[in-house]
């Protein structure tokens, strides 16, 4: 008898060469389950990702049958992640980039940042301050997140950074209020600089970029100066201490064939808990440096093995566009969430957009602090567009397998503002796709928290 078969989870059909011209891996993601399957399985199931599917062949019937047992046929429709928002920003966490001025002149400083420029005054750092304490006690959410980041570097405007984390502590404190702190800078600071930050700070993400070489190369003193020697001293510090640091770095066309190398050297030499790695993407600075990204197949093959070296040293390796342990409908908290404060006090979404000199300023921008007040102001419109931008929105993604741990993409990286929904950046695509689709296999091989179910064959 006829039964009819209609797919209830969103599915991927993705080729396995590896395991022959014939093979491919049904991908349910929401349902973190992942098999092998034959090529007459793969048609069956991208004929039901059109419409339902009608059969009384027993074998095909075993087949279904066994995906019904899965529950991602015949079953009611999953649900799909999606972020909640209101149509008014109600942050409760916020960065400030504290400072234009930078120490530092690095090849793509996305931020141009010079040795000059506005830092963000006391007042708006406590005025922002009271902003998410004031939601945090209205909505009764128990903590609050105060980040210090760029523009140029956070440690610059020190007393700022120092003031303004002393004043949260003291009002939350006062309102029995967590308050959760981190940090992003450069490592150029004082001994007793890095030794406050141990004290102090939970989170601490140090840009670096490796190799005394490729460091001093790529990330120079304002006067052309070597950095290395400085940042290492930093992380010394943080080691000392045992302190929790992530070391993020940004891979060029220097470090392209040598990326292991410096992968290698960091863990040797520091042995952090984390290491962020990411492919460069050409803005700012770069239009007068030339500094270019790695080439994309080379990148992918590196961070294939950076990955592989992470896991023998204990150390995570991480890349923003691969996030396989992660079901997401965004990318980042620039899409409703992020409630950045630039030190001339413009509202951004992205902290790689803080100055309205920016080509993306009219994106990511969507309020500025009113001296007048001591309040925000929102554009909505724009604060409803950040936030409409989830991946269900997003035709470029609709079919891609790696939809729900990449979130479309981080948004800064958009080729085309205009065509936010319908364009995605192909080269960091081609790359997010090849490093989740690896992350995939191996998971499946693994058989961590997948089905270990493999259907050979109908
Ligand atoms: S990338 Fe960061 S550390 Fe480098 S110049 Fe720009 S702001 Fe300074
Ligand atoms: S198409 Fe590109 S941006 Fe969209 S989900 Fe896939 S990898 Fe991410």
């Amino acid at each position: 008898m006829k039964r009819t078969y209609a797919l209830s989870a969103d599915c991927y059909i993705i080729p396995y060469p590896e395991k022959g011209k014939h093979s491919y891996i049904a991908y349910f993601p929401i349902q973190s389950l992942a098999f092998e399957i034959n090529e007459d399985a793969a048609k069956i199931l991208k004929s039901l990702k059109t419409k339902p599917y009608h059969t009384d062949d027993p074998s095909v019937k075993e087949f279904l049958e066994h995906l019904e047992s899965l529950r991602v046929i015949n079953q009611s429709k999953e649900a799909q992640p999606f972020i909640p928002y209101s149509e008014n920003p109600e942050p409760t966490r916020t960065i400030l980039l504290l400072s234009e001025k930078c120490n530092l002149k690095c090849l793509y400083c996305y931020n141009n940042a010079q040795s000059t420029g506005v830092m963000m005054p006391i007042r708006m750092a406590r005025d922002t301050i009271d902003t998410i304490i004031r939601n945090a006690v209205t909505q009764k959410i128990g903590s609050i997140e105060l980040g210090f980041h760029g523009g140029g570097e956070p440690t610059m405007n020190w007393s700022v950074l120092t003031g303004s984390f002393y004043y949260a502590s003291e009002i939350c404190r006062k309102e029995g209020i967590q308050l959760n702190s981190s940090i992003c800078t450069n490592g150029i600071m004082s001994a007793e600089k890095a030794q406050w930050i141990v004290e102090n700070i939970n989170d601490i993400a140090v840009s670096a970029d490796g190799t005394p070489e490729i460091q001093n190369k790529q990330r120079p003193f304002q006067n052309g100066g070597e950095s290395f020697n400085k940042v290492a001293s930093t992380l010394d510090i943080f080691n000392s201490h045992r302190k929790f640091y992530a070391i993020r770095l940004t891979a060029t066309e220097y470090s392209e064939g040598k990326l292991i190398q410096v992968i290698r050297f960091l863990i040797d030499r520091f042995h952090p808990p984390i290491i962020c790695i990411e492919p460069l993407f050409v803005c700012g600075r770069c239009e007068t440096s030339g500094c270019k990204p790695p080439d994309d197949d080379h990148f992918i093959e590196e961070m294939i093995e950076a990955y592989k070296l992470g896991r023998e040293n204990k150390i995570s390796v991480q890349y923003s566009g691969n996030r396989m342990s992660l079901l997401l409908s965004r990318f980042c908290g620039a899409q409703g969430s992020n409630f950045f404060i630039t030190p001339r006090g413009d509202v951004t979404a992205c902290l790689e957009v803080s100055s309205r000199e920016d080509p993306r300023a009219d994106f990511f921008m969507y309020g500025n602090y009113d001296r007048a007040t001591r309040r925000f102001l929102f554009d909505k419109y724009r604060f409803k567009r950040l936030t409409e931008n989830q991946v269900q929105s997003f035709d470029s993604c609709s079919d891609c397998f790696a939809k729900w741990h990449c979130g479309g993409d981080c948004l800064a990286k958009t080729p085309d503002f205009s065509k936010v929904t319908v364009q995605r950046n192909a080269y960091r695509c081609k790359i997010n796709k090849a490093l989740t689709r690896d992350s995939l296999i191996r998971t499946m091989n693994e058989q961590i928290e997948f089905s270990k179910s493999v259907v050979a064959g109908l």
